[in-house]
């Protein structure tokens, strides 16, 4: 339906003053709200509790849901990756990691990656668009529904991670929205703290995120310690260099909260960055800026056409033990979800039967 508003993207008091302007009482927005966001429903003619007549002028006017899902792939390791599609027609990717004390969703805030860091494979799509704020919050709707049913209570804690496909710090505005949306606790109650947002270091926006209250935990993909390397694998760096993105770290670092670290994500490429001399240059990069930091070792997931392969178990364990012994917190982060194409910079839309069940049709939007 074209012009219909997407209400899962309206805050609880923004649903309240659409349905005044339909003549509703406030009530009527909340109950709305609650059915939405809190009891996850995605077609209007499921929300019983409210008049028919409303849920008709509602369907007339606007969505309770937009996205479709078109497949679902479920990994040997119990991850989960959903293929959607927008009501335009492009793809949007979403995975769900079940761990034993939490799940974490990570999702897309563009369709498509306008950047081009040359070990992912979303980079290969280009930008399609921006996702709404709507469909940012579907994203984590679709995939509870899946893994426990509709609107039942998760039993674990959900932490939520911007690390799917696209910059999220490009469509900032929709991204807080989205978040605060999400935070209500009449609604999904996902609060910013579970949440954190990767950026491959668009700086301006870094700064801005820092003045936020209400923000999100921020995290860096990095991928090389010096200038030269980083300009090869992530072009942003031409724009805004290691030293400036290093600088607006510090800034964000004065907003940190007590016990809150910076992350800085650093994919691993055997033979390109994962030399004990790369180790000692990004020990030295950070420890001269002195940030409270940590740094997440991440394996290349290996994905062609892409040209690289993933750092060696040795390799891995040598720059882990280079960064610490120069006072460096960090850790490596286990691949999930590979063999479906689910891993960091895997996604690209793929469709795949390897290794997978395959579900079409799963959750459909209405
Ligand atoms: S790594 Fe992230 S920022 Fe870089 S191209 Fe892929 S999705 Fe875009």
């Amino acid at each position: 339906m074209k012009n219909a508003v997407q209400l899962t993207g309206l805050s609880q008091p923004d649903l309240v003053s659409f349905l005044k302007t339909m003549g509703e009482p406030a009530y009527r927005g909340r109950q709305l709200f609650a059915a939405l966001q809190h009891r996850r429903l995605r077609d209007f003619d499921e929300i019983t509790d409210l008049p028919k007549d409303l849920r008709a002028r509602l369907s007339e006017v606007a969505q309770a849901a937009t996205l479709k899902v078109e497949s679902e792939y479920l990994s040997n390791d119990g991850t989960r990756r959903y293929l959607m599609k927008t009501h335009d027609g492009l793809p949007v990717e979403t995975v769900f990691i079940p761990e034993e004390r939490r799940d974490t969703i990570c999702f897309s805030s563009q369709s498509g990656c306008p950047l081009q860091c040359t070990f992912c494979l979303t980079a290969q799509l280009g930008l399609l668009r921006s996702l709404t704020t709507g469909e940012i919050v579907e994203q984590i709707q679709i995939a509870l529904n899946d893994a426990y049913g509709t609107g039942v209570k998760p039993p674990r804690g959900t932490n939520l991670v911007a690390m799917g496909a696209g910059e999220p710090l490009l469509n900032l505005d929709q991204l807080l929205t989205a978040l605060r949306v999400m935070a209500d606790p009449q609604g999904l109650h996902i609060v910013p703290n579970r949440v954190t947002v990767s950026t491959a270091g668009v700086v301006p926006r870094i700064l801005d995120l820092a003045k936020i209250s209400d923000r999100p935990h921020l995290a860096i993909s990095l991928a090389a310690p010096t200038d030269e390397l980083r300009d090869e694998l992530m072009p942003i760096n031409k724009r805004w260099p290691l030293e400036e993105l290093l600088s607006a770290c510090k800034t964000f670092e004065r907003t940190l909260k007590p016990g809150e670290r910076l992350t800085f994500e650093y994919v691993m490429l055997d033979g390109v960055n994962d030399s004990e001399e790369q180790a000692r240059q990004l020990a030295n990069l950070l420890n001269r800026h002195s940030i409270k930091s940590k740094v997440n070792l991440i394996p290349h997931n290996p994905a062609e056409p892409l040209p690289y392969l993933p750092s060696t178990d040795v390799a891995v364990e040598r720059f882990k033990n280079i960064l610490e012994s120069k006072g460096v917190h960090t850790y490596v982060r286990r691949p999930r979800g590979r063999d479906i194409f689910a891993a960091c910079g895997q996604l690209a839309a793929r469709q795949t039967t390897l290794n997978t069940r395959v579900v079409t049709n799963l959750v459909g939007a209405n």
